[in-house]
């Protein structure tokens, strides 16, 4: 599957000429053998950015933006890259239909999302029921309108546990399908099926395209089911449902994001609702999780810029240092909106209509403004004080992870500067101690190592089987040689995979990209960028790997070069093992022992020796 899938990639490539896709974008002139243009990615004033169309690559000379057709898409759109390889085909009149069987699988899911939520909206709109009428009762009292109701698609889902069931045998709909998409259970010892929401207003949970993936359920106050089920219920993950990844609202939001400039995240569907129905049209929600990273890349696609709101004054204390942290490391502007009289979104707008939510998100505070605001409100101005707030500041940034690219690095001078002047520091003494703090992080998550650290990832939220998080120690520069060839010469990877194992390689970025290099090459696919951006969901990572690929080419007699890494992989490794021994043997306490350790030092052991570095005859 995968090699289709890097065959078509290919195939989009070659179809997808650079100078032809950004001169679609921008204005493009010729000069000498390469085109330029103004840089749409920094403020560019005279054309900084070349476009070269033997190596199909850009580059700008200011910003540093660089990279290939895909990557250019992926920053200009600001969409994955999947995403950006559907754009060029489409462009290029590609069909993505690899495996129309999976294809095919993923309709038939979406296909019975929709049906159910047609089935619980008729419920909800038209029931005489008195159960139905108690909902329709329920969001009246909410100040939700029939027009809100209906734009968002709420439904009902009645007490009976198999409302939705007979529905589905009476219209023939496939109830494992219905399965597959959390909307049915199934009883133990094939007893048949039951509903999984039940007497629970449904709120269809969208994908930024309108696609209906999932429901979040919420359960009418006076039911009877009230004291044995959560209040809120949401589908369980699914094929096409990630409560991690997913924003209520998004869909519609979107548009609005654009034209304004920002995103806001509330808390409740609501929430999200009410601001709607009242005219503020950029607001989401998450489903019931904290923000996380995979929250954010889908947010700044949208938006350069996210407020969080909170109720209360001191709410989200936890949260803003949260998403403090989070924000560091990327490209979007975080700031902080509190309403007043610690009224929760929903009710603000239902009591005082728009204007208090809008002055409240015009008057949010940039994160970092807001968490110095609370430490220096806290220390009231005292010397010592101002040093804690200080230290929690660079404690957070800290511990950060260091992720490859500029933004991270951008992000961590400004907040030093503005540390620095709203305090009354020296910068240098700023950076000093974040120099302290990042060491004294780093040694404790060495001690921390093999425990994989818990709470919340940083990585791509990938299904178990793929792409841990690379962490940021340096690169040996054995081992980068060793990549930029490999990326620079794909047939190269045959000859490495027979030689160098992957626990020889220490930088964990460097060794999940040779794992996949290999993985590609016995898949039978070619192993090079375009196959690894369909196993690696990274970008950064992805970044890396083309600068690696970049300096490779040029190299010359790149085998020559392989084999001389490759030998000092070997030498290494032996010096390693007889190291090893020899540390065994200054801690051996039996001379029989030591005189063991001694022949296998000199390579005159018995052949079973795991530290042997050659068989013996
Ligand atoms: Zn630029």
């Amino acid at each position: 599957m995968v090699s289709d899938q890097a065959a078509i990639t290919r195939q989009v490539k070659d179809a997808s000429d650079i100078v032809s896709v950004v001169g679609s974008y921008i204005h493009v002139v010729p000069a000498g053998a390469s085109f330029k243009a103004i840089c749409p990615f920094h403020n560019d004033t005279r054309p900084s950015l070349q476009i070269d169309p033997k190596w199909q690559n850009y580059r700008c000379w200011s910003c540093g933006a660089k990279g290939d057709v895909f990557s250019f898409i992926q920053n200009y759109e600001r969409v994955g890259f999947m995403e950006a390889r559907e754009l060029l085909a489409r462009r290029a009149g590609i069909s993505l239909e690899a495996n129309p069987q999976e294809n095919l699988f993923r309709v038939r899911l979406l296909d019975a999302m929709k049906w159910a939520e047609v089935a619980y909206q008729n419920n909800l709109l038209e029931s005489p029921d008195s159960e139905a009428q108690t909902a329709r009762l329920y969001l009246g009292e909410r100040k939700l309108t029939g027009p809100t109701v209906r734009q968002f698609g709420l439904g009902f889902a009645p007490l009976a546990g198999d409302w939705l069931l007979q529905r589905a045998i009476n219209d023939g709909r496939d109830l494992n399908v219905l399965k597959d998409v959390g909307l049915l259970g199934e009883r133990e010892n094939n007893r048949g099926f039951y509903d999984r929401f039940r007497d629970r207003i449904m709120f269809p949970i969208r994908d930024s395209r309108g696609q209906t993936v999932g429901f979040g359920g919420r359960i009418l106050p006076n039911s009877p089911l009230l004291e044995r089920s959560p209040k809120y219920y949401n589908s369980s993950d699914t094929p096409l449902f990630q409560k991690k990844e997913l924003l209520f609202g998004l869909d519609l939001a979107r548009h609005e994001a654009a034209k304004v400039g920002s995103l806001a995240v509330v808390e409740g569907y609501t929430d999200v609702m009410m601001a709607t129905q009242c005219g503020v049209l950029n607001t989401v929600a998450t489903m019931g999780t904290a923000l996380n990273e995979r929250h954010v890349l889908q947010l700044r696609r949208f938006a350069p810029k996210v407020i969080l709101v909170y109720d209360a004054d001191d709410g989200g204390e936890l949260g803003v240092d949260r998403a403090l942290e989070l924000f560091i490391e990327h490209d979007v502007e975080l700031a902080i909106a509190t309403l007043p009289d610690g009224l929760d979104p929903c009710d603000l707008l239902v009591s005082q209509g728009a204007d208090p939510f809008r002055k409240a998100l015009d008057n949010a505070v940039d994160a970092l403004d807001y968490k110095l605001n609370h430490l220096l409100e806290k220390s009231q101005g005292s010397t010592v004080g101002a040093k804690v707030a200080v230290d929690e500041i660079l404690g957070i940034m800290a511990s950060a992870p260091e992720r490859p690219g500029q933004a991270g690095q951008v992000k961590r001078e400004l907040m030093v500067t503005r540390l620095a002047q709203r305090l009354g520091i020296r910068q240098e003494t700023v950076w000093a101690r974040y120099g302290e703090l990042r060491q004294e992080k780093k040694k404790e998550a060495a001690r921390n190592a093999p425990q994989q650290s818990g709470g919340y990832s940083y990585a791509p939220q990938q299904p178990a089987n793929s792409t841990p998080t690379p962490k940021a120690a340096p690169a040996s520069p054995l081992e980068k040689q060793l990549l930029e060839l490999l990326l620079a010469e794909p047939s190269l990877v045959a000859v490495a995979k027979n030689e160098l194992k992957l626990e020889e390689i220490q930088h964990p970025g460097l060794r999940l990209l040779l794992e996949k290099l290999y993985s590609l090459q016995e898949a039978g696919t070619t192993p090079d960028i375009d196959g690894l951006r369909l196993v690696i969901d990274h970008p950064a990572l992805i970044a890396k790997a083309m600068e690696f690929q970049e300096v490779g080419r040029a190299a010359s007699e790149r085998p020559v070069l392989l084999r001389k890494v490759l030998d000092e992989f070997e030498r290494r490794t032996l010096q390693a093992n007889k190291q090893q021994l020899q540390n065994r043997l200054t801690s051996t306490i039996t001379d029989e022992a030591a005189m063991d350790i001694l022949r296998k030092l000199q390579g005159r052991g018995t052949g079973t020796d795991p530290f042997q570095g050659a068989p013996q005859s």
